[in-house]
């Protein structure tokens, strides 16, 4: 480790200050390569993952180049994607936090170009964004790159990965020249092709290569699974059910996939979140509080959202989806086993995935652990364990009378044995409705399954494989279906497939607007032009009024119980993918 410290970097007082305030004591070896060198204009070209401090390596120096005074666009970082493009400029605003008159802009596509614009002609030194939104903005004449002084290629091999290559070219030929501009590329591998836009960009740049950090906890236990994507959700709530942990963190791959999981999961009747690299610092704050508080016990996250957590009630990380990089996975199991504390991690891998199983393996020069997923029985032997644990207590503290009266009332008229009894209640309480139900019932809610046990002892979720694998498959319903058992009501909103709307969002609708817990609510089905959510009870006019003015995609919900099937429905000509 160096000694060396931010003192030594000759960075403004103004960072030095900020770097204070954010409690870095040392420069990581990132930074310690990348400041010095960009601070006296050299390009630079870093092998660096997310999670090294790389933001800051060029932040800094950025911050330093940039002028104040001037109102022209003087840095450009360029990110991959619009979570990363967030991410880095809400850092670099918290590292000018001393530094007045300094604006930084950050743009990419999908967003309104409103405050973008407005940004711009105020003068912004500062912009970080997504190439497509960028090229957008230089042929609008709303970007003028021709000031520039520092441009910034952050996770490189990701912009390539994602064709942005040409729009990289692009960008760059409106730049000043290589070495009329300081040109920073950070890239978590070094393929040729990425040898070849250094080549191109950057004049005799000084390389710094920073070892990932290769070494997991020691009193982490790691283990995996295979897990066939369509059973990847099933698969998930059942080791969540049958965790000895606090709390977990289940990390995904995108945005959407963390809404949807999360959705998923809180249907089930789980105290679950999801969180991604666009929330506010606000919401961060608030989530992990209610980590800490326990009234949340799950974290659905992607790797940039979860950077710097450190919770002690989260013991179990699970790899939902496995890591791009095999160095993320480092970082991902990093959120536990921390400063001595036990932790579990456990990957899913499908089976087209195993190749990726070993290079994980390669870079933590140790095995991971097989393990199967618990099975149904499992779940409900778990569940029943645990609560015959607390019984002695409950018998201990005694008014039994009218309980024992019951039994025996029960028992003459019957003739039940009160062992049957007992174990009825016991499957009950743990929500096992015995082999012809499909709906469970666990304590904290209803869990929404359709399931059975394939041919491998795997059990399938049929609502979450036609969500997750909605694309390769048909809904199985074509025409007029009864409720499900447990929802006694089916509601019609007026959003659809056409407003692009996902179960997520629906849930979020109906659970925050409506005042309906996530158990409430039953199936979804998504049609072209609406779609019809089960509900265990009615709504209120005024919580109907409240979703119904909500809006998806633009459009109203418009919520109203559902009257039937209409001629086409009937027909089975709409197709709906259920969830
Ligand atoms: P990055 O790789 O830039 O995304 O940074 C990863 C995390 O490390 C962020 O949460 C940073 O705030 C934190 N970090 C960056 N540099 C340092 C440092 N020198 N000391 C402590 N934490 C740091």
């Amino acid at each position: 480790m160096s000694t060396l410290s931010f003192d030594d970097l000759s960075l403004p007082d103004a960072l030095l200050h900020a770097i204070f305030d954010m409690g870095y004591d040392q420069p990581t070896p990132i930074q310690a390569g990348a400041i010095p060198p960009l601070l006296e204009g050299r390009d630079i070209v870093g092998i660096a993952q997310t999670g090294t401090g790389k933001t800051a390596a060029f932040g800094l120096p950025l911050l330093t180049h940039v002028d104040p005074q001037s109102r022209h666009v003087q840095a450009l970082v360029l990110a991959p994607t619009r979570e990363l493009a967030i991410q880095s400029a809400k850092a670099m605003g918290t590292f000018a936090a001393h530094c007045p008159g300094i604006s930084i802009v950050t743009v990419y596509g999908g967003a309104s170009y409103v405050p973008q614009l407005r940004a711009l002609k105020d003068g912004a030194q500062i912009v970080v964004g997504t190439p497509g939104r960028i090229i957008d903005l230089i042929e609008k004449g709303a970007l003028n790159l021709t000031q520039l002084r520092m441009l910034v290629l952050d996770e490189a091999d990701e912009m390539l990965r994602m064709g942005f290559a040409d729009d990289v070219e692009t960008i760059a030929a409106t730049a000043p020249e290589p070495g009329e501009r300081i040109t920073a590329l950070f890239s978590a591998t070094m393929p040729p092709a990425i040898e070849r836009v250094a080549r191109e960009h950057l004049i005799d740049p000084v390389d710094i290569s920073v070892a990932p950090q290769a070494s997991t906890a020691e009193n982490l236990e790691q283990t995996y699974a295979i897990v066939p994507f369509k059973h990847k959700l099933g698969a998930l709530s059942r080791v969540l059910w049958t965790r000895t942990e606090d709390a977990a963190i289940v990390f995904v791959r995108t945005r959407a996939d963390a809404d949807e999981v999360s959705a998923d999961l809180t249907q089930r009747g789980f105290k679950a979140a999801g969180i991604s690299g666009d929330v506010s610092q606000s919401e961060r704050e608030r989530i992990v509080s209610r980590l800490r508080d326990g009234s949340l016990d799950v974290l659905v996250a992607t790797d940039v959202a979860a950077r710097g957590l450190d919770v002690e009630r989260l013991g179990l990380v699970i790899n939902f989806d496995v890591p791009r990089e095999a160095e993320a996975y480092v970082h991902r199991v990093g959120r536990t086993g921390r400063a001595g504390r036990e932790g579990r991690a456990l990957t899913f891998f499908t089976p087209r995935e195993r190749s990726r199983l070993r290079a994980i393996e390669r870079l933590i020069d140790m095995p991971l652990v097989e393990v199967a997923i618990p099975t149904p029985r499992e779940v409900s032997e778990f569940q029943a364990r645990r609560l015959l644990t607390t019984l002695p207590e409950r018998i201990k503290s005694g008014r039994l009378e009218l309980y024992f009266e019951l039994l025996a009332e029960m028992s003459d008229t019957t003739g039940i044995h009160i062992e049957d009894v007992a174990a009825a209640l016991l499957a009950q309480a743990v929500g096992d409705r015995g082999p012809d139900s499909y709906h469970d019932q666990r304590g904290t809610g209803r869990v929404r399954r359709e399931e059975t046990v394939d041919d491998n002892g795997v059990f399938v979720s049929a609502s979450f494989e036609e969500g997750r694998d909605a694309k390769k498959r048909k809904s199985r319903r074509g025409g007029a279906r009864p409720v499900s058992s447990g929802f006694s009501r089916r509601y019609r909103i007026e959003v659809g497939h056409r407003d692009g709307v996902k179960p997520g969002a629906i849930v979020g609708a109906i659970t925050g607007e409506g005042g309906v817990t996530g158990s409430d609510l039953g199936k979804i089905d998504i049609f072209p032009n609406f779609s019809l959510v089960e509900l265990s009870g009615e709504l209120s006019d005024q919580a109907a009024g409240r979703i119904g003015r909500a809006t998806i995609g633009g459009r109203r919900l418009r919520i109203r119980e559902d009257t039937g099937p209409s001629r086409d429905h009937r027909a089975g000509k709409r197709r709906a993918r259920s969830y």
